[in-house]
């Protein structure tokens, strides 16, 4: 794969070990007007902000840190054990313009070699299909990106990220059918827990916020915050494919 350099400065001066600190791949959307703006934010040393890798609408990738180092892309984060995962990770940014600014779907050659380069991470540092995530996975009180218009499932078919076994129309039957006993809530959140979603904060914003990303990720067509019996079917049945 052809890979351009482009050089930040926005990393941890200290180098890490390649062969077993980096655990995760972490997805964004760039969220800016342009390409350009995008890379000149992500260059500019004092945005502080950067990721290892960006890929551009046209499927270009470009490096901007090197694997050894640790790029400033996933901010305050949290998945099962592991808090800050700026450590842990590599950071891979989509040029799309994001909600504020027209989000756009993810184009075809953009997501092919997303998965090109995810593929070779995983072959290189040992990296379990689970550990790939979004941004809004790991920080859900913050960030919303890559969003609902990511293909997580069509990422699944190849090997990245866990997907659910049901039939989208089957599940449909189950969309805002409520289900709010206390003991499945409890559950609910139980098997978010163990895929992976962090809840150090114990209010009800935070809930709302925590179940969005949940579903922006596993259930893209409706993001309403609220916890039905086609998300609790979905954590449920995500929980097998740990
Ligand atoms: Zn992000």
């Amino acid at each position: 794969m052809k890979i351009k350099n482009i050089f930040s400065p926005n990393y941890s001066k200290r180098k890490r070990k390649l062969s077993n600190s980096i655990k995760f791949i972490i997805i964004h959307y760039t969220g800016m007007q342009s390409e350009r703006e995008s890379t000149k934010k992500l260059c500019n040393p004092s945005a502080k902000v950067s990721s290892h890798y960006l890929i551009n609408q046209e499927g270009k990738v470009s490096r901007l840190v090197q694997d050894w180092h640790v790029a400033w892309h996933a901010g305050k984060s949290c998945w099962g054990r592991y808090k800050n995962l700026n450590e842990n990770s590599i950071g891979v940014e989509l040029v799309n313009k994001g909600h504020k600014f027209g989000y756009t779907n993810f184009k075809k050659k953009q997501i092919s070699n997303l998965i090109k380069l995810c593929q070779i991470f995983i072959k290189k540092y040992k990296i379990k299909k689970k550990n790939i995530l979004g941004h809004s996975d790991i920080a859900p009180l913050r960030k919303i990106d890559p969003g609902e218009k990511f293909p997580w499932k069509y990422l699944a078919k190849n090997k990245l990220g866990i997907w659910h076994d049901y039939e989208s129309n089957f599940l449909k039957k189950y969309r805002k059918k409520k289900f709010l006993t206390e003991q499945n809530r409890r559950k609910f959140f139980n098997n978010l827990n163990k895929i992976g979603y962090c809840f150090a904060v114990k209010n009800k914003s935070f809930f709302v916020k925590t179940i969005k990303a949940f579903q922006r990720h596993f259930r893209k067509e409706l993001i309403d915050g609220i916890l039905d019996r086609e998300c609790f079917m979905i954590a449920q049945n995500l929980t097998k494919k740990l």
